[in-house]
């Protein structure tokens, strides 16, 4: 047993070349990779790579949200990661050129669109916790076009400057009614801000979303203080936990 949970594991291990990396706010950098033996990656939009990376003898694995839109960028493996001081994966991600390789493996993870009977969705993130969202863009307008679905997005950052794929975004919300977006944030509002910004925590926005706890599906993505809070509240609210659905951004070792 142990030998095919090996077998398994070694089966998803394969090799990530950078092609090109961005910073897209002032604290994110965007890495695209493509995998080294030129295979698509075959993964469901919301989940994540596991990279690993070697440190001071020590072998780390740190995950990452698959930020790519299968179908508009086919062999793209786009990552967005956020810098943490001293961080020891940030670091290596953050000082990565073009051409350089790093070994990962996957997609894993649940934080995926399920079959559920239409309703209203609310996706709320901190920061890159908002990368899965950007990759489930066209089953969102899939299912805003055909199952009678609408999904607001809430994303809660620092200041306008760390609002990353705002642009996209809002120009999202704006071509179609059953999406609206919405950006909040903690530390500094714009000197006019439009009616999609807010200010303060993002979960601070639940109690004003006329929420019906039979009907609405949460999901929540990045900080986990941000995914206890807002967990709370909607357990208070009466949200059963299968409407609920969680994925904490915390280091694995
Ligand atoms: C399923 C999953 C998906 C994830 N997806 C993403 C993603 O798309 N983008 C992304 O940027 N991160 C993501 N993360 C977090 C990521 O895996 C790392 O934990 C993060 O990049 C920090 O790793 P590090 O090795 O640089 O920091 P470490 O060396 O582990 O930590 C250094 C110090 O920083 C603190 N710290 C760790 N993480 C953070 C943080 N996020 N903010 C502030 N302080 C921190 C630690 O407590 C420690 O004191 C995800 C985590 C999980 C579990």
């Amino acid at each position: 047993m142990i030998g095919m949970a090996f077998a398994r594991m070694a089966q998803k291990q394969f090799q990530l070349l950078l092609q090109s990396a961005r910073m897209i706010t002032p604290r994110v950098r965007e890495l695209t990779f493509v995998r080294e033996d030129q295979s698509p990656l075959d993964y469901t939009p919301g989940q994540f790579i596991t990279i690993f990376v070697d440190c001071a003898g020590e072998r780390l694995r740190r995950s990452y949200s698959i930020a790519s839109i299968p179908g508009r960028e086919p062999d793209a493996i786009r990552i967005a990661a956020t810098n943490v001081d001293g961080g020891r994966a940030t670091t290596r991600l953050f000082r990565m050129e073009p051409g350089e390789r790093m070994q990962a493996m996957g997609p894993f993870g649940r934080l995926v669109l399920r079959e559920d009977p239409p309703g209203r969705y609310l996706l709320v993130a901190t920061g890159t916790g908002v990368t899965p969202y950007r990759a489930m863009l066209p089953e969102i307008e899939r299912r805003i076009e055909l199952e009678d679905c609408s999904v607001e997005l809430l994303l809660g950052v620092r200041g306008p400057q760390d609002l990353l794929y705002g642009d996209e975004f809002a120009a999202f919300a704006n071509e179609r009614s059953g999406f609206t977006f919405r950006a909040c944030y903690s530390r500094e509002m714009p000197d006019q801000a439009s009616e999609f910004e807010h200010s303060g925590y993002v979960q601070g926005l639940l109690p004003n979303m006329d929420l019906n706890p039979e009907r609405d599906i949460v999901y929540l993505c990045g900080n986990p203080t941000m995914i206890d809070e807002a967990t709370a509240f909607l357990t208070e609210s009466g949200f059963p936990m299968r409407n609920v659905r969680r994925e904490k951004y915390v280091s694995s070792n």
